[in-house]
């Protein structure tokens, strides 16, 4: 069994869950035993400062089928699922959140789909489930700005949870991005895709690692990602604005020519000029955060930096890449 070719992989991006991590495990267990062929569990921690880490040695100490890698920092949910992705040795590749939102079982419904053929099986999520209105509301918001955003035809509703082929990772490997959004990578490649529905559950334990402020940036990394048309936003603005001032140009040289009226108005000047100069921060704003991402991949430093690996025998504890 142990010189067997990894057949599926398992990804599962962590950061804190110490609270969740042995029913994940026991659930993905579960399910992976029931398919009766090699598979690896590939936890990435992501810089996690709880026990996750001393609990995953735990595992993986009495389950060969167990890998961890560890970042030497919290590096972001995407970079995990990259990370998982370079390592992952399985034919099929599945990305799994930790906090069994996405239920395990699911796999083999996506495990199904691939042996039919499919290349990508994403999950659709048809219902979520102990949410926050807020974090529902945005959600469903983004999803659907992003849609009409971007060129890239990137399915509503759908996390990272999915399986893909060895090809595709292969594939999403070779792309060297820093800002990674990988769900809306994994559309871009292309290959035959489908969808399985499931219904999103609470988080089984433990708190979002998700705060408003990790949302908007992966949010902003999304759209900045797979469009540019908030760039263009500069120039439909400009023309709308330039046609607008040129009207009240002509009205003004009217009053002022034919008529007696005096003109007067310091207020609507202050206004006016408020008004423009925060359009002008916004855009500028907006240019700076591409500019900010083209310094990112212009540094070209690695993607993540690995403290250490367990459960991959004898070279455990060894620096990786
Ligand atoms: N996660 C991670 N690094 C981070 C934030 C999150 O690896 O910086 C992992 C987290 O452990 C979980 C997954 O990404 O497995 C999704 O996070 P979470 O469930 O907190 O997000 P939510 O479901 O609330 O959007
Ligand atoms: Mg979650």
């Amino acid at each position: 069994m142990l010189f067997e070719p990894i057949r599926y992989s398992v990804i599962v991006p962590m950061f804190n869950e110490q609270e969740v991590i042995v029913e994940t495990y026991r659930r993905l267990k579960c399910v992976m035993d029931t398919l009766g062929e090699p598979y690896e569990l590939l936890l990435v921690n992501d810089g996690s400062r709880d026990r996750t880490a001393e609990i995953v040695n735990g595992i993986i100490e009495n389950d060969a089928n167990v890998k961890m890698i560890s970042f030497a920092r919290n590096f972001g949910h995407q970079v995990a699922i990259s990370a998982g992705m370079d390592h992952a040795q399985g034919q099929a590749v599945v990305v799994i959140d930790a906090d069994l939102q996405d239920p395990p079982e699911v796999i083999v419904s996506m495990i199904g789909k691939w042996k039919e053929g499919y290349d990508v099986v994403y999950g659709k999520r048809v219902e979520r489930r102990g949410e926050t209105w807020f974090k529902r509301v945005t959600a469903h918001g983004f999803y659907r700005l992003l849609k009409a955003l971007t060129s890239v035809d990137i399915p509503v509703d759908t996390g990272d949870f999915r399986l893909i082929d060895r090809k595709v990772c292969d594939v999403l490997k070779s792309l060297t991005e820093r800002n990674r959004y990988v769900r809306g990578l994994v559309s871009w490649v292309g290959f035959r895709q489908t969808s399985v529905e499931y219904i999103r559950e609470e988080r089984w334990a433990g708190e979002t690692k998700y705060p408003l402020g990790k949302m908007l940036r992966f949010a902003l990394d999304a759209i900045t990602s797979f469009s540019y048309k908030p760039l263009k936003l500069a120039g439909y603005l400009g023309f709308t604005l330039s046609a607008v001032s040129f009207l009240y140009l002509m009205i003004i040289m009217y009053q002022k020519l034919f008529t007696d009226t005096t003109i007067t108005g310091w207020a609507s000047i202050v206004a006016v000029n408020l008004f423009f100069n925060g359009v002008m921060l916004i855009i500028l704003g907006i240019i700076g955060e591409y500019i900010g991402r083209i310094y990112d991949e212009s540094k070209g430093r690695p993607l993540y930096i690995i403290r250490d690996k367990s459960g991959y025998g004898a070279g455990t504890g060894a620096r990786g890449n």
